[in-house]
């Protein structure tokens, strides 16, 4: 069976990636860290409309143990992993002058060791089959920037430079990275925005809308195909053309 990781799958991005490749055939393991009940009613719906294995699976991806050990639940239960996506995130707006050492560490830890944990124990496998596809959601803001927001920032540029760099080592594995970098999109991650900001961030935007889950699914699902087989390294904006 061809086995997809998704985390922080229970909701917004990572549950519509997850419904993505679900619904392509592929069996999902959908890895979460509070939201169990979400996660559970997540894998059950996707088994019975697409009738494909899922399961759902609890790591906090900051903590190696919980990896590893999700790592070879999955692979029992689902099969060797073959596309992973590492979507799990946190957000927060602070002016850097109020940031303390432990939210800038907090962020560090989800984006940059939760890929680094999430990757060192799938890419073995990959490794050993010579195929697998690792995307890595990153933003638009590890791009430009984003004021009030420097320790996402860095975070979010870390793993675009984690994306080009093991895109380089693992190629001749027969592995593709690439990440993909969403612009503003509706999920409960703009909680932190009034609706002023979200109107502003709308206009700043050339398409005029918010980006949907579902369009930054469609681009990892394509990564993630046969027909992106010769991409790799890649940035890709996915941003309504922000900038
Ligand atoms: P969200 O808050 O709805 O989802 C994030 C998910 O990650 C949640 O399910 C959360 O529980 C999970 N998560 C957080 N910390 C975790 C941990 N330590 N271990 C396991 N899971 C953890 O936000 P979203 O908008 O769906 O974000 C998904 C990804 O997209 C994030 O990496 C985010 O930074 C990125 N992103 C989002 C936007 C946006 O505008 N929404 C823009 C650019 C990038």
């Amino acid at each position: 069976m061809n086995t997809v990781l998704v985390t922080g799958a229970s909701r917004g991005i990572g549950k519509e990636i997850a419904t993505e490749f679900a619904s392509l055939g592929y069996a999902v393991a959908i890895n979460y860290n509070k939201s169990k009940d979400a996660a559970n009613t997540l894998a059950m719906h996707l088994m019975k409309e697409y009738k494909v294995p899922c399961g759902a699976y609890k790591a906090d991806v900051k903590n190696p143990l919980e990896i590893k050990t999700m790592v070879e639940s999955v692979k029992s239960e689902l099969g060797s992993i073959i596309i992973l996506v590492n979507n799990a995130g946190i957000s927060t707006q602070k002016m850097f002058t109020d940031l303390t050492g432990e939210d800038w560490k907090e962020m560090l830890a989800t984006h940059l060791d939760g890929c680094f944990n999430c990757t060192k124990e799938v890419l073995p496998h990959m490794i050993s089959r010579k195929h697998g596809k690792i995307i890595n959601i990153s933003s638009m803001w590890g791009v430009a920037g984003g004021s009030c927001e420097v320790h996402y920032s860095t975070a979010k540029a870390g793993i675009i430079g984690f994306t080009k760099s093991l895109a380089k080592e693992v190629a001749p594995s027969g592995i593709n990275v690439n990440c993909v970098c969403p612009g503003v999109i509706k999920t409960d991650m703009l909680n932190i925005f009034d609706e002023n900001t979200l109107n502003n961030l709308q206009q700043q935007t050339s398409l005029k809308r918010l980006g949907t889950p579902t369009d930054v699914a469609k681009a990892v699902a394509f990564l993630a195909s046969k027909e992106a087989d010769y991409i790799t390294g890649a940035v890709l904006n996915v941003n309504g053309g922000f900038f």
